[in-house]
């Protein structure tokens, strides 16, 4: 159950609202973000929600029986809009492309993909300076150094920034300098650092995890928007199955899927989703008919020579074909 309080509600009216739901031998968690204040009821008894719904203090309440309750759909019908200033929204009927290397790599890396990104009409670039590599022994990032070089190009063009949080103690030493924070497939289940992304008042994408479910995707943002941060977007980039050909595979079903449970914006990542540049545009492109609020895919002025990714990440020939041929969806998308 979703209590969405009235804002402004009393003390008064707060305790006794808790102390009504409380006696039908429910728990309680309140839940405070940038954009509401909420109680949750969590139990199974019955009663009659009019003892509840004429109390004092309330602006609305619904009942939510999944285990995911702020992040679902059965309460909010109206999808989540993350705005991101001047312009640059996601969600809500709002689309946007990401994309930049896997690795930020230094200067030139940075402007020659700006440039590429301005060229091409875009205003989000992605791009990781702390990288969790599976073998210690692999380019780990630029760090905060290369962070604040990458913020301040991209601030001075227009473009905002999507990067990786890998732990706790990054967060508030990057929040200057980023526009989304991102929390990788290795990380989904960090229930630490989803706390934490909690408390903080910028969107977060949460990547599904490599081998989780959409209901555990749909849990981890529920331990965020819990923690008081409802700006949320939630990213498919594959998942471990027994399949070999692909670098993983690419789970199309969860974008309508999602975007049924929840009310969050659904991004698509077909560059780890597949693992193979020459099929990336395809996945990209069947994500925005699945119904993608966003794509973020792996671009690189020579992929051959990227520090890391190089076998998905697209060249800027190819990434420009690939934002036109996603525009034009998006357009036969608005008319059907
Ligand atoms: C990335 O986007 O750079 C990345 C490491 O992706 P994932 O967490 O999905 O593997
Ligand atoms: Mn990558």
């Amino acid at each position: 159950m979703i209590i969405q309080l009235n804002p402004g509600i009393s003390a008064t009216e707060r305790s006794e609202i808790i102390d009504v739901v409380h006696s039908f031998k429910y728990k309680t968690k309140e839940v405070n973000t940038q954009k509401g204040e909420y109680v949750i009821g969590i139990g199974k008894t019955d009663f009659d929600i009019r003892q509840i719904g004429t109390l004092d203090g309330i602006k609305d309440i619904h009942i939510v029986s999944d285990d995911f309750k702020l992040v679902s759909r059965k309460w909010k019908v109206q999808e989540t809009e993350i705005d991101l200033g001047d312009g640059v929204k996601i969600g809500n009927g709002h689309f946007q492309t990401m994309a930049g290397p896997c690795s930020i790599e230094g200067e030139e890396n940075i402007n020659e993909t700006i440039q590429h990104l301005k060229e091409n009409g875009l205003k989000i670039m992605r791009g990781g300076v702390f990288k969790p590599r599976s073998s210690p022994y692999s380019f780990r990032g630029m760090g905060l150094d290369g962070l604040k070089m990458w913020y301040k190009a991209a601030k001075e063009a227009g473009i905002k920034i999507v990067t990786e949080v890998m732990q706790v103690s990054q967060i508030e030493e990057m929040y200057d300098y980023v526009d989304i924070y991102q929390v990788g497939a290795r990380n989904t289940q960090n229930f630490n650092l989803l706390d934490e992304l909690g408390k903080v008042d910028k969107p977060v994408m949460i990547k599904r995890g490599i081998s989780g479910t959409i209901d555990e995707l749909l849990q981890s943002a529920e331990y965020v928007f819990s923690g008081g941060n409802e700006r949320l977007l939630l990213c498919e980039r594959g998942i471990r199955t027994f399949e070999k050909a692909s670098r993983n595979t690419f789970d199309i079903n969860a974008i309508p899927i999602l975007k049924e449970k929840s009310h969050l914006p659904v991004v698509a990542d077909p560059s780890h989703g597949i693992g193979l540049r020459d099929h990336v545009e395809p996945v990209a492109l069947a994500s925005v008919v699945a119904g993608a609020d966003a794509v973020i895919f792996e671009t690189h002025c020579t992929p051959e020579l990227a520090f890391s990714d190089g076998q998905q990440t697209l060249d800027f020939r190819e990434s420009a074909r690939l934002i036109k041929k996603m525009d034009e969806l998006i357009q036969w998308r608005n008319k059907i």
